[in-house]
């Protein structure tokens, strides 16, 4: 698959290349030059549908057997198609190593990065910054890939415990470097350190953040799946229920139905941070500063992935509209549709998918009779606070999640300063060669 920028459209890279890049040279995004229509996959499982998407996507550039490879190694887990009632499904998208829809991403781009290197028999660093969440998806997807050094870099004492068991006991190939600052200063001290040309070329660094177009194609596997396992419900194709943030996994949706999947049409659903919905009624895009929610991982004020999805419809609105549309969600709402999904189906749900579930229940443009499928973010667990605050219960952590918190905590201080961390580097690299 060739990829472009969406800035200049003239601006090609294979897929190997613009996984390494991350963000084409112009400042723009990756995305595919040409649009393939996907045979039906051979079996029913989520990993006999990923095998056929990944083959698309993958073939030539890399052998049969390395893609099938690349797939089978990303995937050791599935999600969950489960109905609720009503005619609506919640597609579980939390049984992964780090219990979030990321690690649908983050396993699929470690896995390639890992072949890749394999292939050309080198190895690289990848470099990340994280207030929380995001490491530690990318922590638990590049366990034991050993072509790839990870080194990540959270502020001491801002992150959760259990952000911070998850960063910090995975060992072996990832390093977790604890700065004693603030989150901006480890994206500054990345930041500084990719624009270090001595630096960057000595390490091999790259990165792993979510506009990569390694971990932006995989999220289009779980809606072909489910679209072809609804395909046997009466009422036709489902309606797509996305909680959204940066808008990643909602335009990898609508790449899987570009690529031919059936949708009724997907419902966007954000919280305060409404970018999207105020897009799609004004056809003016304005960024803005982001404001904190219940659902804190969508709290995004200047979703990066705008630039895909407006490049996707020719930033025309209008042609997004019989198949997009979009909700802003409440922190009340949020939690009154919680109380809702628990108390008519004893279903408990994280804030991100109850945003979710709350566009549905408002919304009233969605066509009649379709059957309902809700993308569920994260493991309830994840939020218990706010889960505690909502229903009065305490989800149980699952097992991924136990597994961590038990785990002995390995980390390295280091001052909030560039050359800190270059030094950090050099003496990784000189303990593991
Ligand atoms: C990242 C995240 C989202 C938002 O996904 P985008 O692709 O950024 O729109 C929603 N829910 C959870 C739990 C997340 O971690």
């Amino acid at each position: 698959m060739i990829f472009r920028s969406t800035r200049d459209t003239g601006l090609r890279a294979s897929l190997e290349s613009a996984v390494f890049q991350g963000l084409a040279p112009d400042g723009g995004l990756y995305v595919p030059v040409e649009h393939p229509h996907l045979p039906a996959p051979g079996g029913r499982t989520f990993l006999d549908t990923a095998l056929m998407a990944g083959s698309v996507l993958l073939e030539p550039e890399l052998d049969h057997a390395t893609a099938a490879g690349v797939v089978t190694r990303a995937f050791p887990f599935s999600p969950v198609l489960r109905t609720l009632g009503d005619g609506v499904h919640v597609l579980e998208l939390f049984h992964g190593p780090s219990c979030a829809f990321k690690d649908f991403g983050a396993c699929f781009l470690a896995s390639l990065m890992d072949a890749y290197c394999a292939r050309a028999a080198r190895k690289v660093t990848v470099l990340v910054a994280t207030s929380g969440d995001t490491g530690s998806a990318v922590a638990q997807a590049f366990r034991g890939r050993v072509h790839v050094r990870v080194v990540i870099l959270y502020p001491s004492g801002r992150v959760s415990e259990l952000q911070e068991r998850q960063l910090t006991t995975v060992g072996g190939n990832v390093t977790a470097l604890e700065v004693t600052g603030s989150f901006d200063d480890c994206q500054r001290m990345v930041k500084e350190a990719f624009r270090d040309p001595a630096l960057r070329s000595r390490h091999t660094l790259t990165s792993a953040n979510s506009i990569n177009p390694g971990r932006f194609l995989p999220q289009a596997f779980y809606y072909l799946w489910a679209s072809q396992v609804m395909g046997g419900e009466p009422g036709g194709p489902p309606v797509f229920v996305v909680p959204s943030g940066n808008l990643g996994n909602l335009t990898a949706g609508l790449y899987g139905w570009k690529w031919g999947m059936p949708a009724a049409g997907f419902l966007a659903a954000t919280n305060a941070n409404d970018a999207l919905p105020r897009y799609l009624a004004t056809g003016r895009f304005d960024a803005r500063v982001s404001v904190l929610t219940l659902s804190n991982a969508m709290d995004v004020g200047d979703p990066s992935n705008m630039e895909r999805l407006r490049d996707l419809f020719h930033d025309e609105p209008a042609r997004a509209a019989p198949l997009l549309a979009a909700t802003s969600v409440t922190d009340a709402q949020t939690v009154a549709a919680m109380r809702v999904a628990w108390k008519r189906y004893g279903y408990v749900m994280d804030p991100h998918t109850a945003v979710g579930y709350s566009a549905l229940t408002s919304d009233t443009g969605r066509p009649p009779g379709s059957p309902v499928v809700l993308l569920s973010t994260a493991h309830p667990a994840k939020f218990v606070d706010t889960v505690r605050d909502a229903l009065g219960l305490e989800p149980e952590l699952p097992p991924a999640l136990q597994a961590a918190a038990r785990g002995r905590k390995h980390s390295v201080r280091v001052e909030p300063t560039c050359a800190a961390l270059a030094a950090a580097l050099d003496g990784l690299a000189a303990a593991t060669g």
